[in-house]
């Protein structure tokens, strides 16, 4: 079967040809493709082009496809069943693991995917403070519980619909956005609304139109007004726990988050999600307290083999250093490609995530995220994909590197992109 045959076979039969949104090339057009396998830091489609991969399944992957640790804990995992329903050891082991590499994080409870994980996070800072609103901000994404898709990134913003028709708009009022690295936007926010706001969320590094870091100082500011006026502050380190370092982006950056989402590389490539944080919020979950929150596959056998076996590879000395140095090398070469071709370009990176923007400003902000060329990224995109390269299908998601991206990965990814930057520049 072709790719092409395979997404005719889909598009009747699935939304869009696709179970996730972005994954469908609608922002950059054309076809999918189709993965038949993946390994290290490869790709093959069902016609059995090689990729490079600068996606790794939007997270996870950090120590690249089908690592043969992780693969041998799912083996030996399987052969004890797949799901119980009950307790079983390794939850407990994953709980301890996540307790002892976060700080902030005195307890945790394990759920099936990043959206499970911020919309039980809201629920129990609502349930916690008695308070009924929530803030965000304008291009993060935090899955698509109905509270968080009001001016969000990733599908919803490549798409042209960051508030989803269907979210109620009872619902969306209690939802308040402001634009990310302001901080006077958010004191200003706060003087007015302060003693109603239940949590703040944040991507502590927004990876979701495309990749932006906080401004120094700006995440401290972020703690200490959310501690002035009684709000929680809960960092979403869906992608960035993990990925920019051990202890996430809160250890980065020296800022304790009352509570945390984790997802993508906990779960080591299977479904998983979590949040966690301090003793006195946590024991306010059922059973422990009268906040609900529950999942028949929660703590899944198998997942959490997965995950554990991800986390003692990300342990390994010196992992983040060497990741972040492979990504430099990548961005810095890219840089160097465009400059060398007179292109408009400049990058982010935090760790092991980075961000591809064509435009001459350093991207800080949402607006100038928007104000990229678009149509340029596009022709860049096609033109990678030509040359055995996948990066992100969309001007709007921050790329990944894994541990398993070898220096040869690296030049051969700068090779193809001499010819892709002449393309996105020519049209
Ligand atoms: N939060 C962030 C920061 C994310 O990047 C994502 C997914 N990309 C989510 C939440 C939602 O996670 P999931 O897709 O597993 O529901």
């Amino acid at each position: 079967m072709t790719n092409h045959a395979l997404f005719q076979r889909a598009l009747p039969l699935i939304p869009g040809g696709v179970n996730s949104p972005v994954r469908a090339f609608k922002s950059v057009g054309g076809e999918p493709f189709f993965t038949a396998r993946a390994d290290r830091a490869y790709l093959w489609d069902v016609e059995g082009k090689r990729y490079i991969d600068y996606v790794g399944s939007w997270g996870p992957m950090v120590v690249g496809h089908n690592h043969p640790h992780v693969r041998a804990a799912v083996e030996r995992a399987i052969q004890n069943g797949l799901s119980f329903g009950t307790p079983c050891p390794a939850e407990v082991a994953m709980a301890e693991t996540i307790v002892r590499l976060v700080p902030s994080i005195d307890m945790v409870r394990m759920v099936n995917s990043g959206t499970e994980a911020t919309m039980s996070a809201i629920r129990l800072a609502r349930g916690a403070t008695g308070r009924t609103k929530i803030v965000k901000f304008e291009g993060c994404y935090h899955g698509h519980g109905d509270s968080f898709l009001v001016k969000a990134g990733s599908g919803a913003l490549t798409f042209g619909v960051p508030t989803s028709p269907g979210v109620p708009k009872a619902n969306a009022d209690l939802t308040l956005t402001l634009p990310y690295n302001d901080f006077q936007a958010a004191q200003a926010l706060f003087a007015e609304h302060g003693s109603d706001i239940a949590g703040l969320i944040i991507e502590p590094v927004a990876g979701n139109m495309n990749c932006i870091a906080p401004k120094e100082g700006y995440l401290q500011g972020l703690r200490e007004l959310c501690t002035r006026h009684g709000t929680l502050l809960i960092f979403d380190e869906v992608m960035t726990g993990f990925r920019v370092a051990l202890g996430g982006a809160q250890a980065h950056y020296g800022v304790t988050p009352d509570l945390t989402t984790f997802g993508k590389i906990i779960g080591g490539g299977m479904p998983v999600g979590a949040y966690g944080g301090r003793r006195d919020l946590m024991e306010q979950i059922a059973p422990a307290g009268p906040i609900y929150q529950a999942g028949t596959l929660s703590g899944n056998p198998v997942a959490m083999a997965a995950g554990l076996a991800m986390l003692e590879l990300v342990q390994e000395p010196g992992f983040y250093d060497t990741l972040s140095a492979r990504t430099r090398l990548l961005t810095d070469g890219l840089q160097a490609v465009a400059d060398g071709e007179g292109i408009p370009f400049s990058t982010n990176r935090v760790g092991g995530m980075f961000g591809l923007f064509f435009t001459r400003e350093k991207v800080g902000s949402y607006a100038q995220a928007l104000a990229a060329d678009t149509n340029m990224f596009n022709r860049f995109f096609h033109g990678m994909l030509e040359r055995g390269v996948y990066l992100a299908p969309s001007a709007f998601e921050a790329g990944f590197l894994s541990s398993a991206h070898s220096d040869e990965d690296i030049a051969a990814t700068l090779d193809a992109a001499r010819g892709a930057m002449r393309l996105a520049r020519e049209g």
